[in-house]
Order: C-alpha cells, then structure tokens, then sequence
C-alpha cells in the first residue's frame, strides 16, 4: 500500500514522500497515524548524530488507530485506539525479568536497528531503497507498520496528540525523577533545559513534592512556561552562572539536579551543583559522540551521584497508562506542552522551530 511519510535517505537531507509500505505480518500491526510527536532526537537522527544511520522513516512518539492486523495478534483489534511504544520489550530477557523492560536486549535488534521482530522492513521507496523503522516506530507516516509489543491501548476519549508525547518526552521527564531518582517529598531539585523533556522533569518534581524546583535555561519563554508547569524559581543561564546561582538559592546546591540536555556542557554542570552527597541526573541524550570528563575529587570527596536514566525507566504497560490516567486526573499537564501543531509537510518547519525554542513540544496531526 502507499502512504506519505518523513524520509532520511542520508544525514541531512529530508524529504516528505510517497513511499511503499507492507502489510503487517506475523506479531504486526497496521495504525493510521493521528499525532506524531516532534522530539530533538529526531532532528539529531536526521543529521546523522545518533546510533541509528539513515536511510529510514522518522518519528517515535506516535498515537493511531489500528486499521488491520496481521496473524497472531491478541493485544488490539482494528478500531482500536493506540500510543505507539518505542521501546516494545519482550518481557522474557534478564533485564526484563530484572524489571528493567528499558534495557531489554532484544532492542539491539529492534528498536536500536530498524527492523522489525523478524530482522526485516516494511518500507521502501520508489526508487527501491529499503528504509529503516525508526526506534521501530516511524511515527511520522500517516500509516505505518508496527510490533503489537509497541501498541499501548488508549481509550477513544484521550485525545492522540498527549498520547503521542506521552510515550517519550512526558515518560522521560517524569520517570527521571518518580522511577529512575525516586525523589523523596521535600527534596530540593533543579531541572536544567526547559524543553518538552525539562518541562516534564519540572512536573515530575511537582508531583514528587520537591520544593525548591528550579527551572534553568537560556530562553525567557521557556523559563515562563517551567514557572508555569511548577517551577518555584528560574535561572536564566544566559544571565548568570547556573552552576553558582542553584548553589546559591538552594544553600549549597540542590539534592537532585535533572539534566534534559546531555551535553559534556550541562552534564557537568548539573554534577557541579549539586550538594555534597547529591544526585544529578541526565536525561537527554546531545549526542551519542558525546564525552563527559569529571573530577574524580567531586564524586569522591563530596560523595556525589552521577546518573544516567533511560527513557524515565519505562515500563511501558504499566507507566504509559499510569501517565495517560494523571493527565485526565488533572496531576499533569501534558497538553500544555503542545505549543504548535504542523501538517506533514511542514516538519522542516518544525524542526526549525525546536530549535530556536519556539515550541515546548510541536505535534505533527494527520488528517488522513
Ligand atoms: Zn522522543
Ligand atoms: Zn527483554
């Protein structure tokens, strides 16, 4: 069948094309994509900076609805509403059995690959180059193929664009802090960037009873939103040292400092700020080129945690319905992070407009 989607046949250069798509087979699926999220780790993909290398289909945050499934399905039927999970575990490994499903290992053939459980494509273009699926999602296509382990039902009133960033920029922000850090109520806190993923770690803390939340960033706006979603103070980083100013308002530094960035630059800031004894912890991946060097006296001396946290440490059947429920229960306030809607074509556009701090979160809608 035919279908339009977001092509990278080589670092840099993307097209918004008609491409051929398979039907789903054994353990697939076939969703019309409603919402696709737009997140920075699509734009590095598109540049080349991360693990996974063109030519592919991007998106991984994603909400539908199935329209046919292949043999063996049990978990959907056609009709159904679903968020699409990039990180579709099989349940079985160590790390799953561990109750780790964020690090399961068949991602290394999966997810981090672009193949599809049988190590095979659904996609190709005209011009016969096979595309990957992209963190097995390659959300931005108005049909796509996919693993039933990657469908989280939804009910029909949850509107697809906050199930789409539900599964990535919500998850990963909020599961730093309640998962990954599990912050006691009454901690002080500091989330450095205030993009989709910031501004869930900010909402995070919220919900974790931090006080302080200090919101840090470069950007005025992005600053006006975090205060918005819950920060109680803001640095701006363009303004002032980030690293003396946290240690300043919080009295000697915060006790977690969330990074959304994950720069050499900001990883080590948020491991400077933080208080003797304290965490920081990096959510954002910049770049997988990306080194990070630390003074071995820091972590030692001042008996500090550095942390990496995975997706916010999904466990996608439990925390992406758990999510969902805070959201219609009022606790989040995802929708407010959906500052601009775009057709397909208009990606480059949002992209741009990511970058230049426009947006929170923009959502690709398909009207198909
Ligand atoms: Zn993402
Ligand atoms: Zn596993």
């Amino acid at each position: 069948m035919r279908t339009r989607a977001a092509v990278v046949r080589e670092p840099g250069r993307l097209t918004i094309e008609e491409i051929e798509l398979d039907p789903p087979g054994d353990g697939e699926v076939l969703v019309a994509m409603k919402a696709a999220g737009v997140c920075h780790s699509d734009l590095h993909t598109l540049r080349g900076e991360l693990r996974m290398q063109p030519p592919l289909v991007l998106g991984h945050e994603g909400a539908g609805v199935v329209e046919a499934v292949g043999t063996g399905i049990t978990r959907v039927a056609p009709g159904d509403h679903v968020m699409v999970n990039w990180l579709p575990a099989d349940e079985t490994c160590p790390s799953c059995l561990r109750g780790q499903p964020n690090l399961c290992q068949r991602f290394a053939s999966t997810t981090f690959a672009g193949k599809l459980l049988d190590g095979t494509s659904r996609m190709r273009t005209d011009d016969d180059v096979e595309l990957k699926h992209y963190l097995t999602a390659s959300t931005m296509s108005e049909r796509m193929v996919l693993m039933e382990d990657s469908m989280i039902p939804i009910s029909d009133d949850t509107p697809f664009d906050v199930a789409a960033i539900t599964a990535c920029a919500v998850v990963t922000g909020v599961g730093a802090v309640i998962n990954t850090a599990k912050v006691p109520a009454g901690s002080s806190a500091a989330v450095i960037g205030c993009g989709g993923i910031g501004l869930s770690m900010v909402q995070g803390c919220q919900l974790a009873g931090c006080n302080p939340i200090i919101a840090v960033d470069v950007l005025p706006e992005k600053l006006a939103w975090a205060t918005e979603l819950g920060a109680t103070h803001t640095v701006d980083a363009s303004q002032a040292d980030p690293v003396a100013a946290l240690q300043e308002l919080t009295g000697g530094g915060p006790d977690y400092v969330f990074d959304s960035v994950g720069s050499a630059g900001t990883i080590s800031q948020a491991l400077s700020a933080t208080r003797p004894g304290g965490e920081a912890v990096i959510a954002g991946l910049h770049s997988v080129m990306s080194e990070v060097s630390v003074f071995a006296a820091s972590l030692i001396l001042q008996n500090k945690t550095l942390r990496g946290s995975f997706a916010g440490s999904l466990r996608p059947r439990v925390d992406l319905p758990m999510l969902i429920d805070m959201w219609k229960a009022g606790r989040l306030q995802t929708d407010k992070l959906i500052t601009k809607t775009y057709a397909l074509d208009e990606l480059a556009q949002a992209f741009e407009d990511m970058e230049a701090g426009r947006v929170a979160r923009g959502v690709i809608a398909f009207d198909s």
